[in-house]
Formats: structure tokens, C-alpha cells, sequence
């Protein structure tokens, strides 16, 4: 069965970025395609801390600027800097337009501490549920207002294009049930994609499940150019109890005083960095890493909390330290670094638009150089809606295109042959996550590159024909490793063992596409090294 839409905008995902562009795109009449229901299993609903903005009177946009630029280790794009920085408090703005309901302690904005922010500067909802609350109140603002068609359970797994490298549109297949030619076909010159990040390549992630690079995997496929794919953030607290995700621990309890130690009660990031246990999260995390490697244990202490004080401030960890029947109060909490947030993407320029005509891109599955090496925290949400808004904005400034519904020849589409069982799927799906974390993790080497690389041919050549997740993740993981590979210096969350320092060779930001992958590929010198070892 095939069915073809028209519209003039298509946008794919209903996180935060999705929803926002399409809210912002009023009254145009556009669509909007998620896999699931609408914000469900997206990192926007899961998000904690909150939102960074300069909105107290010691703060000031310039302060949040150079804070979010001594992060981002020499790699940020300064105008995307200052553009979210100096749009923050309009963000702010927006949200309490639509709803949204800041924390305040005696009618002030009640303001979060967060690792390498000089300011109190993280505005949050209800303690740690500011992710939940703003996706609620997106939701039922855009379903107000009437010009979004709301297409849920669609999986977008292809972007078409014309021969001059125009967006035509998009095809996905129903994804609630198994039938994969229940195809549908978006017919659309503007296709934002607005996917999230990939996560979920990692055994250790706080991403939900679906969060698995998608929108890198259609991009790439369709020709865009990518850029800053090495660099991933690993979170230093996630909780570490053999669950999958990992549930988050959010840097505002630190924030509020909560320490780090090993298992002798050693505060051991007092020694490692002048912020101690605020220090930027790549230095937290290959802390903790080094430790665990020779054998230590790491915890987040939260003793110093009262039981009911740690509910009220932190209803989401409290809850789930009470399933995993941790009392704060009492016992140390362990944690491990865990996948958390992808600074790289698909390129994008300040409106958002990527390398192909009609392709746009916002929220984590871009990569508009606001965070360049590392990602300072909030600014992710931050960055989400002023792109979103961005990208509208340029949107509404074009003419609508009249065109005539185009039909599609839906055997293209189809896989070629049987792809393997979700079971036998899950076996390799876990290979390919436990294989990012040891050799793409939070420290990584030419040899544990090269070594990443022999185990995605060997999942590939085991696994046979692929599923569509498994393929997406493949992918989007050997253009992780190819970029980590190319990065021969240590910079930001990039940290390579065998070249530990930063060199300004490498002060550019990398962009690649596709066929630099394939080409890279067919060489095949990563197998002759791993043979030679
Ligand atoms: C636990 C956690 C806590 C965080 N806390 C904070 C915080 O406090 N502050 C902060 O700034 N950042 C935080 N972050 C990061 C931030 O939440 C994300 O970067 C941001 O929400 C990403 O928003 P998004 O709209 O780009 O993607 P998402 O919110 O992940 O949404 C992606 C959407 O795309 C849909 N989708 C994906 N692929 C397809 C497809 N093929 N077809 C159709 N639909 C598809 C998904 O179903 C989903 O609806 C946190 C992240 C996590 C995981």
C-alpha cells in the first residue's frame, strides 16, 4: 500500500526542535511526521537541568558567550554563539508565553549551578522535569493552533531529491506494525529534519532507545555534508545499576553539593581540576573512566541531603534511586560516564539550511557549531529552539511552490530482501553498541579505531541482511569512528591516547560526506593494521 502526501513543509520528529519549528512556522500550513506519539521517546521529554539564559543581574549574554566558548575548546562557531546566547532570554520569553512555568524561590527566577558556568544561569521546571513540562506545554500550544497536520507512527527512512540536489520530499513506513510496505510518501520542497542525537549507538547512554542517529543516516545518505562527528559528550553521572538507558543523574545536584568519590570516600576531581566536581564534563568523565579502568569504583554522594529536601529539588532521581533502592540519605550512589549528547551532525548555516536545497536540520541532529568540541550544559535546549525559530523564520520569508503530486515506483523503496529477525537484530545491535563504547568511547586511539572498524565488517558480514535500525546505526557509528580517526590530536570530548594534546593543525572544524566513508572503507587499511598488531 502507498500513500503520498503534498505539502510545503515536512518536518520529521516532535522533540523540542520539531515542535517548535513547526509552531513557529504559523499560520503556514505544514506537516509533521514522528515515529511515535507525539515528544514520546525523545531526549527533549527526558531532559533535566533545563535551559541556560542569562536573566539574572550579575549575568549578562557576553558572560554566557565566553562561557560557552572556553568549552567548546577553540572549535565553536563565535557567530552561532553569539546568536543563542544573545536569543535566550527571547527564548525564555516564548516559553512563558506558551505556558511554561519557570521554578521561582520568592518570586525570582530560581536559577541552577551547572559544570563551567560562571553564573547561576539554568532556568528549570519543576525541579528536574523541565523536559517533560516544556514538550507538554509545545504540544498543546501547536495543536491549537491549527495550521500542523500531526502525522504520528510514521518512520522516515529516505529523503528524495531531483538531479539538482533539491529536496523533493521524504518516505517512511508505518511504524507500528511489522508491514514494511505500508509506505508513505511526503511530497515536500522543504524537509526539516529534527531527529535527535545518537545516543543510543553507545551501551552506555541516558538516550532513550529510538535515539539512534537517524537523522545523520538520511542526510548522509542523501549527500549532505556532515561535520564535528568525533565529538561526543559523555554525561560523568549516569546511574549505574544494569539498567538500559542509563538513568541520568542532572549536574544540578552537584550543583547543590552533592561530591564525587571512589570507594575510599576520595573527592578525586579536587586534584584533577580547579572546578573540582564542576569541572567541564569531558574532564569529569575521563576521570571517572581512568579510575574504573584501574579498577576503582566511582559514586555520586549525596549524603549531605536531607531525604525530603533531594525529592522536592530532584523528583525525577529521586524517583529512580528509589527504584533501584538507593537511600540518599545513607549510601553512596555509583555512576558511570554514559553517551549523552552529540555535538556533531549535519551541517548547517545560521538559518539552519543544510548542503542540500530544501534540507534543513535543527536540534541535536544538526551541527550549527554553537558547541564546537564540548557542549556546555543547557545550551542544547537553548540552541534547539533558536534554530528552530531560525529556520522558520527563513521558511516563512520564501514563496510557497506550487508542484503536482508526484507518484513513486514503491519497489525501490522496498528492502531488496528479508532482513533478519528483531531478535537476531538485537544481538548484533548490542555487539555494535558495546563495540562504540570500548574502541569510540570516552578515550580512543588509532588502534581501538582500527579495531572498531574489523568488528562493524564482522557484524555486517555476520548479520547479513541488515535492518533498517541496524543499518542506520552502522552507518552513522563507522562515520563516528572515521571522523575520530581523522582528529589526530585530543580537543574537547575528543581525547586520543596516542595523540594526548591539542595542535593547532586541527583548529578547523571537520567536515565530510558519504563518499569520503566509502572511500575510506574500500582501502580497507584498518583490517591490514589490526592483522599486523
Ligand atoms: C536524559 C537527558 C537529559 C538532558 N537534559 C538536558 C538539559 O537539562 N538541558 C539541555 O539543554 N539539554 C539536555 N539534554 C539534551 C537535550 O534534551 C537534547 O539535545 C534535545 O532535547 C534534543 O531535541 P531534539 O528535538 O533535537 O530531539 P529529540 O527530543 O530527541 O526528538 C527527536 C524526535 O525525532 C523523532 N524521530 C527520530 N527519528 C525519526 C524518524 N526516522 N522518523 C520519524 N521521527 C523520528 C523521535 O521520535 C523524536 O520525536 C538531555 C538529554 C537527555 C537524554
Amino acid at each position: 500500500m502507498e500513500s503520498i502526501y503534498k505539502s510545503d513543509v515536512v518536518i520529521v520528529g516532535s522533540g523540542i526542535s520539531g515542535l517548535t519549528v513547526a509552531i513557529s512556522l504559523y499560520p503556514r500550513k505544514v506537516t509533521l511526521v514522528t515515529k511515535r506519539k507525539l515528544g514520546e521517546m525523545s531526549s527533549s521529554a527526558w531532559a533535566q537541568g533545563g535551559i541556560a539564559a542569562a536573566v539574572s543581574e550579575e549575568d549578562s549574554p557576553q558572560k554566557h558567550f565566553e562561557d560557552t566558548i572556553k568549552v567548546s575548546a577553540g572549535l565553536s562557531d563565535e557567530n552561532s554563539v553569539k546568536e543563542i546566547t544573545e536569543k535566550a532570554v527571547s527564548v525564555v520569553n516564548f516559553l512563558e508565553k506558551i505556558g511554561v512555568i519557570f521554578d521561582r524561590e520568592k518570586g525570582e527566577l530560581s536559577l541552577s549551578k551547572e559544570a563551567a558556568h560562571s553564573q547561576r544561569r539554568v532556568l528549570k521546571v519543576n525541579g528536574d522535569q523541565s523536559g517533560k513540562f516544556i514538550v507538554e506545554k509545545l504540544i498543546n500550544y501547536a495543536r491549537k493552533l491549527g495550521h500542523i497536520t500531526f502525522v504520528e507512527n510514521v518512520s522516515i527512512d529516505h529523503i528524495t531529491k531531483n538531479n539538482n540536489n533539491e529536496c523533493t520530499g521524504v518516505i517512511g513506513h508505518i511504524h507500528q506494525d511489522q508491514i514494511v510496505d505500508n509506505i508513505v510518501f511526503f511530497q515536500a520542497p522543504n524537509v526539516i529534519l529534527a531527529t535527535g542525537g545518537i545516543g543510543s549507538i553507545y551501551a552506555y547512554t541516558t538516550n532513550p532507545r529510538d535515539v539512534y542517529g537517524e537523522g545523520i543516516s538520511l542526510a548522509a545518505t542523501a549527500g549532505a555534508e556532515l561535520v564535528d562527528l568525533e565529538f561526543v559528550q559523555f554525561h560523568p553521572t549516569a546511574l549505574d545499576i544494569g539498567v538500559d538507558p542509563n538513568p541520568l543523574l542532572t549536574e544540578a545536584i552537584r550543583g547543590e553539593g552533592a561530591t564525587l568519590v571512589d570507594e575510599n570516600n576520595n573527592r578525586f576531581m579536587k586534584k584533577i581540576h580547579a572546578l573540582s566536581d564542576l569541572a567541564p564534563r569531558d574532564i569529569v568523565s575521563r576521570a571517572i573512566h581512568d579510575l574504573k579502568m584501574q579498577g576503582h569504583s566511582t559514586f555520586l554522594d549525596c549524603r549531605k541531603f536531607n531525604s525530603n529536601t533531594f525529592k522536592k529539588l530532584f523528583p525525577t532521581a529521586d524517583k529512580y534511586l528509589k527504584n533501584a533502592n538507593i537511600n540518599v540519605e545513607k549510601e553512596l550512589i555509583p555512576i558511570i560516564p554514559a553517551a549523552h549528547y552529540h555535538m556533531g551532525g549535519t551541517k548547517v548555516n545560521m538559518d539552519g539550511m543544510t548542503s542540500i536545497n530544501g534540507l534543513w536540520a535543527c536540534g541535536e541532529t544538526s551541527s550549527t557549531g554553537a558547541h564546537g568540541a564540548n557542549r556546555l550544559a543547557s545550551n542544547s535546549l537553548l540552541e534547539a529552539f533558536v534554530y528552530a525559530i531560525r529556520i522558520a523564520r527563513k521558511i516563512n520569508s520564501l514563496p510557497i511552490k506550487n508542484y503536482a503530486i508526484r507518484s513513486i515506483n514503491i519497489k525501490n523503496y522496498l528492502p531488496k530482501e528479508k532482513t533478519i529477525s528483531k531478535v537476531r537484530a538485537k544481538k548484533y545491535i548490542w555487539q555494535l553498541r558495546s563495540t562504540m563504547n570500548k574502541f569510540v568511547g570516552v578515550e580512543r586511539s588509532d588502534k581501538t579505531l582500527n579495531n572498531a572498524f574489523v568488528e562493524f565488517d564482522k557484524i555486517e558480514r555476520e548479520a547479513k541482511n541488515l535492518s533498517a535500525k541496524l543499518k542506520d546505526m552502522l552507518l552513522v557509528s563507522r562515520l563516528i569512528t572515521f571522523a575520530a580517526k581523522l582528529r589526530k590530536e585530543s580537543r574537547g570530548t575528543h581525547y586520543r591516547t596516542d595523540f594526548p594534546n591539542m595542535n593547532t593543525n586541527y583548529n578547523q572544524r571537520k567536515v565530510l560526506n558519504i563518499n569520503d566513508l566509502n572511500s575510506f572503507l574500500s582501502e580497507k587499511e584498518y583490517d591490514k593494521k589490526v592483522v599486523n598488531e
